[in-house]
């Protein structure tokens, strides 16, 4: 009888505090990869029986090793580009955004539109921002800031003169160039269709394509053009793999984006998994759907996929452009204007359902969340209930008996830890004000969510805020009430993991491949600086990755 000679090991890691995340075997010290794929997870004797004299060892040193984080919401190519921006979060008074400013134009003499991102909306105090601030501080260069959240821009004159926006602009609903009382703009510019034109100088429109209108760049970028978008991605991935990220869940795309990873993959560096989605935008219509369809169908693997189609349904609160059931508590007379109706919600929910694809929809507020539950139920009423896995993005607010609906319909809530005002870079004004007192119990309802049984996962939205999602954990196990009889939206250490790892991976309809350290699974795993569980959370985000390895090939090491 001839016994079958154990391949060896290409990689292993001892000596680590390991959490699988995997209930039938929660912990472990070492972990094997053979050919891409977890072979072994137990103790260090067991799993050292694979070594062999051409193994990698890593040694963990008591370290916590976890799954590859998988990040469920978030944008690479224009986060990526932004990298570059002038980084305003934490800049407050006009001061300290004269400097910052007037700093990184000195360094950049030839720039045709200068950009800066993460600026509060009360940079100013209760001061709101005009294009008359900006000038004082940058009078002939065009000059542009953006929201952490990306949904408000403010510019000056000469930038506003530049794109020709200064006397406005016809737009569609939901979108603003806000006008001041002597008829001209006065600066802030409020969702796409307001700022793309100002953007569009920076140059840097293609990166933007997938979010602004889910096009594809014309013409297509060639030679130096498209090796300069390749690199921009490289930038990327490097910057998800030094946080730990195996898994991307991307929310803008298009063609060119897959086809620049794809690039990538083939030049080899491709190091981290990514999906790309279609995106559909209100102002297309359902035969769009056939490129959604047909970039599922090209792109279905391990590494590259698509099979999603993004959407939204309204803006942000900060801007009054999310949709509330109620009138906002600081404007009495608005609701929020949808990018959809109701109607049409349901009628595209349902084609994009019956082509066999999954559906992640931006809904911050209440009114929107339950407008595309409605959807959703509709495509399932029409199409015949199936494993759909449709998302909800951010659901910022929503209502107790929509709660239960997650639950009943099967529907994924993408939450941003990073984003509760307060929880960590978001201030708590305008929003909480915006929210009104008595919508404070369903703001951000992440435990409720959980303890309801809904499959929560957990993301930056990077660039909107930072992507580490150590960072992202701590802030859900930190998260404060802003009132003493608000109910806890705390999560635990575990709860925290899971969101950025197998509740990550059942959103991608992976879960038999990744988010656990398994025999069998992607060899995608992270090599901590110290063990979470013995850390307090107070310093969590002082634990970093050490080593990322992502299908048994170190991605990142410090
Ligand atoms: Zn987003």
């Amino acid at each position: 009888m001839s016994v079958q000679p154990v391949r060896n090991a290409d990689l292993i890691v001892i000596n680590g505090r390991v959490l699988t995340m995997d209930s039938t075997r929660p912990t472990a010290e070492a972990v094997a990869v053979v050919d891409g794929l977890i072979a072994a997870v137990g103790d260090n004797a067991t799993v050292e029986a694979l070594r062999g004299p051409d193994t990698k060892i890593i040694d963990a040193r008591g370290g916590s090793v976890v799954p590859g984080f998988i990040e469920a919401h978030m944008h690479l190519f224009s986060g990526a580009a932004e990298l570059a921006h002038l980084q305003l979060a934490g800049v407050s008074g006009l001061d300290a955004l004269r400097e910052a400013v007037l700093a990184y134009a000195a360094a950049r003499p030839n720039q045709r539109m200068l950009v800066g991102q993460g600026a509060d909306y009360t940079i100013l105090g209760s001061e709101r921002v005009t294009r008359h601030h900006l000038d004082a501080i940058l009078p002939d260069r065009a000059f542009i800031m953006a929201a952490p959240d990306h949904h408000t821009y403010w510019a000056n004159t000469k930038a506003l003169e530049m794109a020709d926006v200064l006397h406005g602009r016809e737009l569609t609903p939901g979108n603003e160039i806000v006008m001041g009382d002597d008829g001209l703009a006065e600066g802030e510019l409020r969702e796409n269709e307001a700022f793309n034109p100002v953007l569009k100088l920076a140059g840097e429109e293609r990166v933007r394509l997938g979010l602004s209108t889910g096009g594809e760049p014309d013409p297509v970028p060639e030679g130096d053009e498209r090796a300069g978008d390749r690199a921009i991605m490289r930038r990327g991935l490097d910057w998800c793999a030094r946080h730990g990220i195996t898994s991307i869940q991307n929310m803008d795309g298009n063609f060119y984006q897959l086809e620049l990873l794809s690039e990538v993959q083939a030049e080899g560096d491709l190091i981290c998994r990514v999906q790309i989605p279609f995106h559909y935008k209100n102002f297309m219509t359902p035969d769009a759907l056939d490129k959604a369809s047909v970039m599922a169908e090209r792109y279905d693997g391990d590494w590259l996929s698509s099979g999603l189609v993004k959407m939204f349904y309204d803006g942000v609160l900060d801007s009054w452009t999310a949709v509330m059931i109620e009138p906002y508590a600081d404007r009495p007379d608005w609701v929020g204007e949808p990018l959809f109706s109701p109607e049409e919600f349901k009628r595209i929910a349902t084609e994009i359902d019956r082509r066999g694809l999954q559906i992640a929809v931006h809904s911050i507020g209440d009114g929107a969340t339950r407008a595309v539950l409605d959807g959703y139920e509709a495509a399932a009423k029409v199409n015949g209930k199936r494993d759909s896995r449709h998302r909800v993005e951010h659901v910022e607010l929503t209502t107790a008996s929509d709660i239960q609906r997650f639950v009943d319909l099967g529907v994924i809530a993408s939450m941003q830890p990073p984003h509760p005002p307060g929880a960590m870079s978001f201030p708590l004004e305008p929003t909480v004000s915006r929210i009104g007192r008595q919508r404070w119990p369903y703001a951000y309802p992440t435990r409720t969510l959980i303890e309801a049984g809904a499959h929560v996962v957990f993301a930056s939205d990077w660039p909107v805020a930072p992507i580490d999602p150590i960072e992202g954990m701590q802030a859900a196990m930190l998260r404060k009430p802003w009132a003493e009889d608000m109910p806890d939206q705390s999560v635990s250490l575990h709860q925290a993991l899971a969101g950025y790892t197998v509740e990550g991976a059942y959103a991608e309809f992976k879960e038999d491949r990744k988010g656990q350290l398994k025999p069998g699974y992607f060899g995608d795993l992270v090599v901590l600086s110290a063990d979470i569980e013995a850390t307090d959370p107070a310093v969590l985000h002082q634990v970093r990755p050490v080593t990322t390895i992502c299908g048994g090939r170190v991605s990142y090491q410090a």
